[in-house]
Formats: structure tokens, C-alpha cells, sequence
């Protein structure tokens, strides 16, 4: 067990907000451990290019990854490769941070930047095709469909971008969207008009991805409008309807939205004390890169002033004398 004497937080996440608040936490001189599951880097790494964090006109998502890895651990961060399987605040307002490897990590205070799990269809065939044509990062499985045919499911920031960046591998790619407008910035959506390789079909949701042992085949569709039914041929199903929050860790509840994003006050402090949220797993406008690291900045520092606070509630209070 890690005991809490040693550490003044633990970050749990190891994405842009997690490094950016281990970076702060290092700056600040807490004791802090960063826990990641996988390589630090979080979205950044499914992502290709980033062209929208100030500074850095065209970056890709590696290699900024890569560096913000390498400025936090220039500031002190401990970065421990394991899974966080549960988040517990004892009555004493120490947290109890437990792993998969077995360890119990306790300090006052949580910084959870754990991100979040692409929103599954839940339709027939998207489990038995998944990694046979169906896909959640294009990025990560776009070129295996070099000069095919693919379907996009989504209307959202992430659905129209990686549409425009699939282009680079497939002849063909359409946008299935159960909808008659994008709910996408406008930016992206000019870029993908402008694209002559997309396509966009309105108003269709998805009824079931059909395939056969090669792997998948056609996406089938239903007019949300009229009811028709109707087939399209496609060797890939690239699946972006939204992110789930990955707040499941903490065992108690904690006050968030109807979509399951924590709600935060303006320090990032949620409705357990001494936990705080940045990033992907808090409920806000939007989900940035930008908003990320604002996100976890705010946390860190806010965290300094927590940790000052109770220590000085939890000081021996001074006798008056008589
Ligand atoms: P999102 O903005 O929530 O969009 C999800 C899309 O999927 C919506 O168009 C929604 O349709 C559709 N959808 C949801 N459930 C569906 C279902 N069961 N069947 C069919 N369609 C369904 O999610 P996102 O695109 O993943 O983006 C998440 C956040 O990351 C956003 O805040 C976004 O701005 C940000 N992001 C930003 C960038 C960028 O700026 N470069 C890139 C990626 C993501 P309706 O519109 O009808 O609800």
C-alpha cells in the first residue's frame, strides 16, 4: 500500500488532462502518482493530425502525446503503468485507489482524467464483425481498407472528421446519419462537403451490419422518416455516436448530467470532496484537447489550495488562554 503520508494526489488517467495535471501537480511540488492502463497519451494517440492546439499548426496526435509525456515527467511526474479498478472515499477524506496489479494507493485528494468508451450501436453483427470491418478509430484501423468502400455512423465532431480522413485509404466513404443536419462544427462539415469522396445519407439509422466469413459486408438501414428499408455494400462500419464516460471507478455517487459526465464546480472539485474531474469525463460544452489541459490545470491548482485548507482545518487548533 502507497500510504497516503507519502502522496497528495493521485491522477487517474494518463491523457492530455491527466499529463497536464501531473505536469501542475510536479510545478506545484505535490507528491503525485499518475496511473495509466495503457502508453500516456489517452485520444491523442487516435488521432492522426492535430491542427487546433495552439502553438502546433499540424501535430500528430503521437507525437504530442510523446511530448507532453516527456514535459510532465520533466516536472517530476511518476508515471505507473496499471489499471485503476476502484475509486473509495473513506470517512476519514482519504481516497483508496486500488489496481489490477494489487496495489492501494491513498492520498487526500483525486484528479480523474479517465477519459471515456466509444458509444457501441448495439445493433446485430457489430460485436461478431468487430475487427472484421467494424471499427471505433479510424486512425487506428483505416488502412486496412485501401480502395474500398466504408460506411461512418455519427453526426458529430468525431464522425465527420475521421469521414474526411478515412478518404485517404477508401474510394468511398459514406456518412450514415439518422438525422437531416450535422450536429458538427461547422469547419469540419465544409471540409467534408468539399470532400468529392464522401457522401452523405441522411436520415437512416442502422438496423444491422451483415457479413459473412471474410468479415463484413453491407450496413443496413432504416428511413427514420419514412420506414424504408434499404442495404449498403460496405467493407467497413466506422462507429462514432458518442463517447460513455469512464466514471464507473468511483464507488460512491457523484453528482453528474443526464449522459453520465461529472458535474464540477468551477475549481473541477465534483460533488465528493477532494475529488476532482478533467477532461473527457466531465460535463461541459465541449471536448477538446484544449479544453482538456484547461480543464486539469484548473484541478491541480485547486487541488494545492484543497490540500492547504484541510491541513490547516485538520492543524491542532492554538489554546486561547485564560
Ligand atoms: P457527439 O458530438 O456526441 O456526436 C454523436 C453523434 O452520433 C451525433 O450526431 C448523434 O446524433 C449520433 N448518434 C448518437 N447515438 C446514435 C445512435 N444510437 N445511432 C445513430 N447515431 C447516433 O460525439 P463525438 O462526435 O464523438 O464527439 C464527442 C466530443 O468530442 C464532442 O464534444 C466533440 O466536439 C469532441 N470532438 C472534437 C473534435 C474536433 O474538434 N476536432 C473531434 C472529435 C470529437 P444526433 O446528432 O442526432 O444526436
Amino acid at each position: 500500500m502507497i500510504s497516503s503520508s507519502e502522496l497528495d494526489v493521485i491522477i487517474v488517467g494518463g491523457g492530455p488532462a491527466g499529463l497536464c495535471a501531473a505536469m501542475y501537480a510536479g510545478r506545484g511540488l505535490l507528491r503525485s502518482v499518475l496511473i495509466e492502463r495503457g502508453v500516456p497519451g489517452g485520444e491523442l494517440l487516435n488521432t492522426e493530425w492535430i491542427d487546433d492546439y495552439p502553438g502546433f499548426e499540424h501535430v500528430l496526435g503521437r507525437q504530442l502525446a510523446d511530448l507532453m509525456t516527456a514535459h510532465a515527467v520533466k516536472f517530476g511526474a511518476d508515471i505507473r503503468q496499471d489499471t485503476v479498478e476502484s475509486i473509495v472515499r473513506r470517512d476519514d477524506g482519504i481516497f483508496a485507489v486500488a489496481t489490477a496489479l494489487g496495489q492501494v494507493y491513498e492520498a487526500p485528494s483525486v484528479i480523474l482524467t479517465a477519459g471515456g468508451t466509444p458509444t457501441k450501436l448495439e445493433v446485430p453483427g457489430e460485436v461478431e464483425y468487430a475487427g472484421r470491418g467494424v471499427s471505433y478509430c479510424a486512425v487506428c484501423d483505416g488502412a486496412f481498407f485501401k480502395g474500398e468502400t466504408l460506411a461512418v455512423i455519427g453526426g458529430g465532431d468525431a464522425a465527420v472528421e475521421e469521414a474526411d480522413y478515412l478518404t485517404r485509404y477508401a474510394k468511398k466513404v459514406y456518412v450514415v446519419h439518422r438525422r437531416d443536419q450535422f450536429r458538427a462544427s461547422k469547419i469540419l462539415q465544409e471540409r467534408l462537403f468539399a470532400n468529392p469522396k464522401i457522401e452523405v445519407i441522411w436520415n437512416k439509422q442502422v438496423r444491422e451490419l451483415k457479413g459473412g466469413p471474410a468479415g463484413m459486408q453491407s450496413v443496413e438501414l432504416v428511413d427514420t422518416e419514412t420506414g424504408t428499408k434499404s442495404s449498403l455494400a460496405a467493407a467497413g462500419a466506422f462507429i462514432f455516436i458518442g463517447f460513455r464516460p469512464n466514471t464507473g471507478l468511483v464507488k460512491q455517487h457523484v453528482v453528474h448530467d443526464p449522459a453520465g459526465y461529472l458535474i464540477t464546480d468551477d475549481r473541477m472539485m465534483t460533488s465528493i470532496p477532494g475529488l476532482y474531474a478533467a477532461g473527457d469525463v466531465r460535463s461541459q460544452l465541449t471536448r477538446q484537447i484544449t479544453t482538456a489541459v484547461g480543464d486539469a490545470t484548473t484541478a491541480a491548482i485547486a487541488v494545492e489550495k484543497y490540500l492547504a485548507d484541510r491541513k490547516s482545518r485538520l492543524a491542532p487548533k492554538a489554546q486561547v488562554g485564560v
